[in-house]
C-alpha cells in the first residue's frame, strides 16, 4: 500500500501530514502528487471530499521550499470559484505549511483591499484568489503575474456554472507559458475539456471515480408533503422535531437561494437554532455563520448547493432536502455531507407531487429505491380546501388567529412577491447565481446575531411545538407560517379576488 513517504514529499511536509493524523494518501493524492513534484501538468478529475486539496497543496509546499517571493510578484496562484473554498484552501496551507515560513495571501471579495495590498507588497509565495477580486487587483496595478510558476485552477466546472470562464481566460493570459498548471474539475463537460486542452501541456490525467453511489452508512428516507411553501415548512418542522433526540447538527438544502432565505427566517421565527448560507451574503456573515455551525453554536444550516459546495464540515448527523434537487448528482453530493468517514448519518427528503420525475432520476442514478418514512404520496391526507379558496377565506376574515399571522407577515410582502415572480417564471435548477439578489429578503446582520431575548446558549435547539410558542406570547413567533400572503396580503381589494390564471 502506498504511504505518504513513498510520494516524494519533503520532510517538513511529511511531518505536518503526520501531525494532521493522515498516514495513507487518498487515490487522488497518490495519483497526483508524484507527477506534480516532477513539475508535470495535472488534469485531476475529482470532487471535494476526495482529499483533492491536499493533492495540490502538499506538492506546492515541497516545491516552494526553494526560492523566495518578490514584492507584488506571487510565485504561485490558486483560483477558486467561491470565497469559502478559497478560505478553506488557505486553512490547508496553514495546516500543512506549519513548518514552512511562507506568505499566503487570500484575495477574495467582500473584504478590504488595503490588507490584501499590504500582503502583496510583502511578497506572496501563495496567492489564493477568486477570479473577480484578482482581476480588480491587477487592474489597480498592484499585482504582476509574470512570476507565477505554478497555477492551480480548482473546481473548473463550478467556475463554468458561475460564469467565470472569461475571467479565467484573461488571468491565464497574464501568466507565463512556462508555468506548471494543475487543473481540477469534478466533471468534464466539453467546455471544460476545451479549456484543459488550451491550458495544459501533456498533463498527467488522474481520475477518481465519481460518487454515483451513496455511502452505506447513510440511512435515507423520503417524506411526503403537500407542495405549498408553508406546507413544506410545516412538514420540515415536524420532521426535525421527530428526530430531535438524534440530531447533532443538520444541513438543510434548498434549490433556490430565495427559499434559503425564507426557510431560514421561518425556522428562526419558530425558535430553531438556525443559520443560512447563500451566495449573496457578505463575506463576514458567511464566515461567521460557518464558524458558528462548525462550533456547534448553530444546529441547523440552511444552504443552497453552490454555497455549500466543497465546504469541509465534518460530522454532520443529518441532511434534510427541503427540495428534491433538480440534478440527480446534487442528491449524492448533498447526502454525502453526512455519514462521512464511516460514521452513521441520516438523510431525509421532502417529496411533493411535483417532484416524482426528479426523484425517479435520483433513484436511477444511485440504483437504489429510497424508502418512504410514513407512507408515500398516495398516503397524504387530502387538503381540506383548495389552496386558493383557503387563502382567500383566511384573508377575508377567517379565524382571528390566522389574521394575526398574516398581519405579522406584512413586512414580508416584498419578498413574497419575489417568490411569486420566481414561480411565475418557473426558474428551476441551480439559480444561486450572481443575477438573483435577495438582500431585501435577508437583512445582513440577521445572519450574525439573532434577534432574541434569550442568550443563544440558553435557547433550545428544537422548540417543542408551535402551540408552546404561542404561549410565550412572542409576536415574531406567532406570525409564521400561515399561507403565504401574495400581493396585497389581507388588504386585498375585492376585484382582485376574481380567479385569474397566472402564466
Ligand atoms: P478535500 O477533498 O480536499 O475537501 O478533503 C476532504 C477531507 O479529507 C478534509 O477534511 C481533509 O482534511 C481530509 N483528508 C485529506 N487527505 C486525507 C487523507 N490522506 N486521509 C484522510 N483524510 C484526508
Amino acid at each position: 500500500m502506498t504511504t505518504f513517504q513513498d510520494l516524494g514529499l519533503s520532510q517538513k511536509v511529511l511531518n505536518a501530514v503526520t501531525d494532521a493524523g493522515y498516514s495513507i494518501p487518498t487515490p487522488i493524492q497518490a495519483g497526483a502528487i508524484p507527477p506534480a513534484l516532477q513539475r508535470r501538468d495535472i488534469l485531476g478529475i475529482a470532487q471535494t471530499g476526495t482529499g483533492k486539496t491536499a493533492s495540490f497543496v502538499l506538492p506546492m509546499l515541497t516545491l516552494l521550499e526553494k526560492g523566495r517571493a518578490r514584492a507584488r510578484m506571487p510565485r504561485t496562484l490558486i483560483l477558486e470559484p467561491t470565497r469559502e473554498l478559497a478560505a478553506q484552501v488557505a486553512e490547508n496551507f496553514e495546516k500543512y505549511g506549519k513548518n514552512h515560513k511562507l506568505n499566503v495571501a487570500l484575495l477574495i471579495g467582500g473584504v478590504s483591499f488595503d490588507d490584501q495590498d499590504r500582503k502583496l507588497e510583502r511578497g506572496a509565495d501563495v496567492l489564493i484568489a477568486t477570479p473577480g477580486r484578482l482581476l480588480d487587483h491587477c487592474e489597480r496595478g498592484k499585482l504582476l503575474m509574470t512570476g507565477v510558476e505554478i497555477l492551480v485552477i480548482d473546481e473548473a466546472d463550478r467556475m463554468l456554472d458561475m460564469g467565470f470562464i472569461p475571467d479565467i481566460e484573461r488571468i491565464v493570459k497574464m501568466i507565463p507559458f512556462t508555468r506548471q498548471t494543475l487543473f481540477f474539475s469534478a466533471t468534464m463537460p466539453p467546455e471544460i475539456q476545451k479549456l484543459a486542452d488550451a491550458f495544459l501541456q501533456n498533463p498527467e490525467r488522474v481520475e477518481v471515480a465519481k460518487p454515483s453511489t451513496t455511502a452505506k452508512t447513510v440511512s435515507q428516507r423520503l417524506v411526503a408533503s403537500h407542495g405549498l411553501d408553508w406546507e413544506k415548512r410545516a412538514t420540515l418542522r415536524e420532521l426535525i422535531r421527530s428526530q430531535e433526540a438524534d440530531i447533532k447538527n443538520a444541513i438543510i438544502f434548498c434549490n433556490r437561494k430565495k427559499d434559503v432565505a425564507d426557510l431560514f427566517r421561518s425556522l428562526e421565527r419558530h425558535g430553531f437554532s438556525a443559520g443560512a448560507l447563500h451566495g449573496d451574503m457578505d463575506q463576514r456573515s458567511r464566515m461567521t455563520m460557518l464558524h458558528n455551525f462548525k462550533e456547534g453554536n448553530l444546529k441547523l444550516l440552511v444552504a443552497s448547493d453552490v454555497a455549500a459546495r466543497g465546504l469541509d464540515i465534518p460530522d454532520v448527523s443529518h441532511v434534510f432536502n427541503f427540495d428534491v434537487p433538480i440534478h440527480a448528482e446534487d442528491y449524492v453530493h448533498r447526502i454525502g455531507r453526512t455519514g462521512r468517514a464511516g460514521r452513521s448519518g441520516s438523510a431525509y427528503m421532502l417529496v411533493t407531487k411535483r417532484d416524482t420525475k426528479h426523484l425517479d432520476a435520483i433513484e436511477k442514478l444511485t440504483g437504489e429505491k429510497i424508502e418512504w418514512q410514513a407512507g408515500d404520496l398516495s398516503a397524504l391526507p387530502e387538503r381540506e380546501e383548495s389552496e386558493d379558496h383557503g387563502r382567500r377565506e383566511r384573508r377575508a376574515g377567517g379565524k382571528g388567529r390566522e389574521r394575526d399571522r398574516d398581519r405579522g407577515r406584512k413586512s414580508d410582502r416584498g419578498s413574497k412577491r419575489d417568490t411569486a415572480a420566481l414561480h411565475k417564471t418557473d426558474i428551476v435548477g441551480d439559480v444561486d447565481n450572481k443575477a438573483e439578489t435577495m438582500e431585501s429578503a435577508m437583512p445582513r446582520e440577521a445572519h450574525i446575531e439573532k434577534k432574541s431575548d434569550t442568550p443563544r446558549h440558553e435557547r433550545r435547539p428544537y422548540p417543542a411545538n408551535d402551540d408552546n410558542r404561542g404561549r410565550q406570547g412572542r409576536r415574531h413567533h406567532q406570525n409564521d407560517d400561515g399561507p403565504t400572503p401574495i400581493g396585497f396580503g389581507e388588504d386585498i381589494p375585492a376585484f382582485m379576488l376574481i380567479t385569474a390564471a397566472v402564466k
